[in-house]
């Protein structure tokens, strides 16, 4: 399931993006306001930003600004009337991944936004990155887990588990974005899910009970908290 972010205030491009995003089978998910935008993009997992400049409250280059202080991947995309190569510039310096003029032909977008979520993925799955969080080491090339050190034996699905939640640091995920990820569509439910996390839980060394590691959010789903 791709998460798209419209960040729009004119409610026809809403639409027509709405639209459009959805005959590709992403789910979409509309605000109208900068500010509503950057706080979206905190809460929520989002895998790629539609963004209009001129926004009520403020210039969408701040959305921009924002994001990538805290998340220098999230591809953005700017779909904006103006048409001054400056303007683009600050843009692309700024750090958004394409820039589309209104008004613009839905097909040649929803192209250019599978071409941007192509490289975003392939880059994720290239990077040989170790991810580290308090006592927790993950190592992606090797798939190996360690707790202060010491290395965690999990099964196929704790991992993938566990990838999900420190690929989304902060963040709280339901229990259908995690099953989802992890087992695909109509994979498990959420019974069986607290099952694998318990398990998890207690391979890693994570209380539920303490606002450790891995937070349940009851009725939603789980998070993985920043560790000091
Ligand atoms: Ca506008």
């Amino acid at each position: 399931m791709t998460e798209v972010l419209i960040i729009e205030d004119d409610r026809s491009i809403q639409n027509l993006l709405k639209i459009a995003l959805k005959q590709e089978g992403y789910t979409v998910h509309t605000v109208s306001t900068a500010l509503d935008g950057i706080n979206f993009a905190v809460k929520h997992v989002v895998d790629i930003i539609l963004l209009d400049l001129g926004l009520p409250d403020l210039d969408g280059l701040n959305v921009v600004n924002n994001i990538r202080s805290y998340n220098e991947k999230l591809p953005i995309i700017v779909v904006s009337a103006r048409d001054n190569e400056e303007e683009k510039i600050k843009c692309l310096d700024a750090g958004v991944n394409d820039y589309v003029q209104k008004p613009f032909h839905s097909a040649e977008l929803m192209a250019r936004i599978r071409a941007i979520l192509r490289y975003s993925v392939s880059v994720e799955g290239a990077s040989e990155s170790v991810f580290e969080n308090g006592d927790l080491t993950i190592d992606f090339s090797s798939h190996s887990v360690l707790v202060k050190g010491d290395e965690v034996h999990l099964t196929n699905y704790e991992y993938k588990i566990l990838c999900v939640l420190s690929q989304n640091l902060g963040k709280t995920l339901t229990h259908n974005f995690i099953i989802s990820k992890v087992w695909g569509t109509g994979g498990n439910d959420s019974n069986g899910l607290r099952v694998f996390m318990a398990g998890l839980r207690r391979k890693i060394k994570s209380d539920p009970y303490s606002e450790e590691l891995i937070r349940t959010d009851v009725g939603v789903g789980y998070r993985m908290n920043k560790m000091k």
